[in-house]
């Protein structure tokens, strides 16, 4: 059985005997075990990363971002790679394990340009011979704790950013599908960022804990669920941490009386059920404006529905593959069967699908609900499964209204042709990240992503010049060059705050 340790100095490092299981959920097999660590093994990453952070805070933006430059070019060219390792432990197909790669990739290119983004701030003239000028320096050393359902982008989105600041940085992966993130480090290493900048030690609770309590731990950026968002987030802050910690999502699909239906059909399936629904920013919810939208959308979704490719993640012609373990497989079955308690009428049942020769695989059809209701809790909670649920709404009002009082607030989507009903609704609602006829608004890695409410906990985003914020500190100087002596030294002591008038 495959064994994935620690990655620790720029090295591959084992120590204890508690691992997990990592599966194929193509077949429903365990594939290879995952070291679960300790704190004894994070205090070797953080030796690792004390002795070789000061050097690499030293070296010049511009050779930082060169290994920048060059880990991108070791990522592309081993797209494949990189992609099918991911498939074959998340599930996702291969074409959409790409896409995860490509997503981090891009905050990749962004921190090739760190040296334009960590320029300060200059007055001159401030006051009468008096500069004042900032600079950005980094924290130190930082961690982040990834999910399972981007097991590529969302590291990049973390250490890309916390390294080219100048940063050491502890990673620790999901535990489900930790290969690709060691990979990843491998490939740093390879792109010449010295050993120690970048150590991923895996593990679950025992390990988060230990990163939460460490004081030489500076900063800690978090995404997974919500409940575990805020756990990170009140422990690490009651640590004196910087803390950004972004959880769960039910994004909504506002479907106006006028928006192009089947454009629409085309943008829900592929956000509702691409990547088993696996997904932060999937869109499970659909809100169609008016019965009249609601009974044609319906009449649409059915049949597309009906089209949908399930298989393994290696079939080029699937749509999507299996969920990512046993346990959520019955986990989202168990949401439909309370969905159905609940009163929500089934219209595609995706329950006891079975893929032939791969029987035991951890697949899903694709499931649809109407009629659901805002008071339901399959209405409330996230399913992260491949389930898509229709909630009437009578007009505009309530369809701003649903997306807003919902408990969690990353992304929302409105689908119209009508320029003012759009800029209203992305004035007026209460999410985060906003698509106007587009599904799953994804901010570019120059902007910035973090949802709202229960979506996020902290105040600053990933990626862009808000993770440059996130993974630095922000210093200051007041500077005054005197031009010659001073007579009478005492004399003209000023005893009131300065104001430079
Ligand atoms: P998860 O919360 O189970 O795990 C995330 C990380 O936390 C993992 O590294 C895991 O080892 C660790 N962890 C799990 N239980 C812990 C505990 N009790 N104490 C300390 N650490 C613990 O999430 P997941 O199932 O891996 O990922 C799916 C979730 O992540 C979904 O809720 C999804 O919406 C969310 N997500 C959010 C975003 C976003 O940007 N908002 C992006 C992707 C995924």
């Amino acid at each position: 059985m495959r064994e994935i340790d620690h990655f620790i100095g720029g090295e591959s490092f084992s120590s204890g005997d508690r691992s997990g299981d990592v599966f194929d959920p193509n077949q429903g097999q365990v594939q290879a075990k995952v070291r679960l660590g300790t704190a004894a093994d994070l205090e070797r990453a953080m030796d690792a990363a004390r002795a070789a952070q000061p050097a690499w805070a030293a070296t010049n933006p511009q050779r930082r971002a060169r290994v920048m430059f060059k880990f991108k070019e070791l990522v592309e060219a081993h797209m494949d790679e990189l992609a099918h390792a991911l498939s074959s432990e998340h599930g996702k197909v291969i074409a959409d394990a790409k896409g995860d790669v490509q997503r981090g990739l891009e905050v990749i290119e962004f921190a090739c340009g760190i040296p334009q983004a960590l320029k300060g701030e200059y007055t001159i003239g401030a006051g009468p011979g008096i500069d004042v000028y900032s600079m950005r320096q980094p924290l130190g050393i930082g961690a982040g704790i990834t999910p399972f359902n981007f097991p590529a982008m969302i590291p990049m989105w973390m250490f890309g950013m916390a390294i080219a600041c100048g940063n050491a940085f502890i990673l620790k992966p999901s535990e489900r599908d930790p290969t690709v993130p060691i990979r990843l480090a491998e490939l740093m290493k390879e792109a010449g960022l010295p050993d120690g900048i970048l150590n991923v030690v895996h593990g679950d609770k025992e390990m988060v804990d230990a990163i939460l309590d460490h004081p030489d731990i500076k900063a800690v950026s978090f995404v997974g669920s919500s409940d575990i968002a805020q756990y990170i987030y009140s422990r690490g802050t009651a640590n004196n941490k910087r803390v950004q910690a972004f959880g769960g999502a039910k994004n909504h699909g506002i479907v106006m009386p006028d928006a192009d239906l089947d454009q629409v059909v085309n943008d829900l399936t592929g956000a509702a059920f691409g990547s088993a629904g696996e997904r932060c920013m999937a869109l499970p919810v659909v809100v169609p404006v008016g019965e009249e939208t609601a009974n044609a959308l319906r009449e649409k979704l059915i049949p597309a529905i009906a089209k949908l490719r399930v298989g393994v993640s290696t079939d080029p012609e699937a749509h999507y593959g299996p969920v990512v373990n046993a346990a959520h497989k019955k986990r989202v079955e168990d949401y439909i069967q309370m969905a159905i308690d609940e009163g929500s009428k089934l219209v595609v049942d995706g329950r006891g699908f079975k893929l032939q020769g791969h029987e035991k695989g951890f697949f899903i059809g694709p499931t649809f609900f109407d009629h659901v209701k805002p008071t339901m809790r399959t209405y409330k909670e996230e399913i992260f499964g491949p389930v898509l649920q229709m909630v009437r709404a009578k007009d505009f009002e309530e369809a701003v209204r649903l997306p807003s009082e919902h408990e969690y607030g990353n992304g929302v989507a409105i689908f119209t042709r009508n320029g003012h009903a759009a800029r209203e609704f992305t004035a007026r609602v209460n999410v985060g990240m906003v698509g106007v006829n587009v599904p799953i608004p994804v901010p570019v890695s120059y902007h910035s992503f973090g949802g709202w409410k229960r979506s996020g906990f902290g105040d600053t985003n990933q990626y862009g010049m808000e993770g440059v914020k996130f993974w630095t500190k922000n210093k200051i100087v007041t500077q005054r060059w005197p031009d010659g002596f001073v007579d009478g030294a005492g004399d003209k002591a000023a005893f009131h705050i300065p104001t430079f008038a």
